[in-house]
């Protein structure tokens, strides 16, 4: 057994982070400022995307969002329930109705035909999620959306790194398209995500208009924020163009955030090989599903190592999985438990269990095992065998 705890997830900071938030404390300027704009030109050029927005998290980024797309009382908004409660809160509270399809039980996305489905002359926004570090299939779910002139905001808090495949590159040598690159996407930088700045986040769009309304509605909707009229100037009685909020990603934030953009590819390699140990030896452990890969997907982030426990297989429960594993000191987490079967949403809207089949199945037997930059190969056997002595072989 372990010495030691072993969290699920960790954030992998180094000196070159430590060093970078050091730097702005000591510069006079810690809110939003040169690093803010520094990371968000970093990412259009990471990325290849036109307009970057940086925010104080990827809620906030949904905030404004939803805000800068009008969406409001009569109108419905297609997710899956298999997400963080985030984005499904705000659309409650604008006013609108969420509207919740079906996951594809293997890999935790919604498909092009379940959202094309769920489609109503109300529809104002789709919200796929790119779950746990893969990609959703991005060509189809745009076909729909385009087909009826619905915009498509894709929810990319797992995805930092992630590549899809699209349809003409399918099969093909093809790299591939960054998430984020086109269309338009939200990006994470909570503790726990791939990249994070503590917690921060970053709208990313290929249409100026909405970047440039979004980047007011971030900042009081005022039409110049105050490093703009420190540094270049501008309008020092910056007006009100809208009433806004307060959703800026400070100085401090951005200069962490910046100096682990820096680190993704080393960050995600680690990932991606602890992944393919896990699953190599996963597949040995029959109670245990983990997640399919869809071909669509050209790079995997591996946000998350998520296993299904299967009552197919096995009298132990999910639940049970994960106390006995934290007794052999290996920490897990759930992501996510459906939002549909929580009490708000059971109340409000009179959600029952059955409404939707392979996001419940999953919201009750899913678990993430420990995956992070900083663990070895060794860590990843010790959670091999803390599960094979829980379940058996
Ligand atoms: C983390 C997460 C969010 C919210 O991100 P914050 O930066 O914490 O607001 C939204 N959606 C998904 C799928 C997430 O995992």
């Amino acid at each position: 057994m372990r010495e030691t705890f072993l969290p699920f997830t960790r954030p992998d900071i180094t000196a070159a982070e430590i060093d970078a938030v050091t730097e702005v404390l000591k510069s006079g300027w810690i809110t939003t400022g040169p690093r803010a704009a520094e990371l968000e030109e970093a990412f259009c050029e990471h990325l290849g995307c036109r307009e970057a927005v940086a925010v104080c998290s990827a809620t906030a980024g949904m905030h404004v969002l939803l805000a800068a797309l009008d969406v409001g009382p009569g109108d419905e908004v297609i997710t899956p329930a298999m997400t963080w409660v985030s984005t499904v809160n705000l659309i409650v509270l604008a006013g609108a109705t969420p509207v919740f399809v079906d996951v594809d039980r293997d890999n935790l996305m919604v498909s092009a035909e379940a959202v094309a489905a769920a489609i109503t002359p109300r529809t104002k926004l789709i919200v796929p999620v790119h779950f746990a570090g893969a990609v959703a299939d991005l060509d189809a779910l745009r076909r729909v959306a385009e087909a009826h002139g619905i915009p498509l905001v894709e929810d990319a808090a797992h995805a930092m790194g992630s590549v899809y495949r699209g349809t003409s590159d399918r099969g093909a040598a093809g790299q591939g398209t960054p998430v984020g690159r086109t269309g338009c996407a939200i990006f994470s930088f909570h503790a726990i995500k791939n990249v994070t700045t503590a917690e921060g986040g970053m709208l990313v769009t290929d249409q100026p208009e909405l970047a440039e309304r979004v980047r007011r509605l971030k900042f009081h909707g005022l039409g110049v924020d105050a490093f703009d009229r420190e540094t270049q100037g501008r309008a020092p009685q910056a007006e009100v163009i809208e009433p806004g909020y307060k959703y800026n990603l400070p100085d401090v934030s951005a200069a962490l955030g910046l100096a682990q953009l820096a680190r993704l590819e080393e960050m995600n390699g680690r990932r991606r090989a602890l992944a393919e140990l896990y699953l190599e030896r996963l597949a040995g452990i029959a109670a245990l599903r983990p997640l399919s890969t869809p071909p669509w997907v050209a790079t995997h982030a591996w946000h998350l190592m998520i296993v299904r426990v299967d009552d197919a297989e096995t009298a132990v429960t999910r639940d049970e999985l994960m106390a006995e594993l934290k007794k052999r000191n290996v920490g897990t987490g759930v992501h996510f438990r459906a939002v549909h079967l929580q009490k708000y949403y059971r109340e409000r809207f009179g959600y029952r269990p059955g409404m939707l089949p392979a996001t419940e199945w999953s919201s009750d037997r899913m678990c993430s095992l420990p995956l992070f930059p900083a663990m070895t190969p060794a860590d990843v056997d010790s959670v091999i065998e803390a599960l094979e002595d829980v379940l058996g072989r």
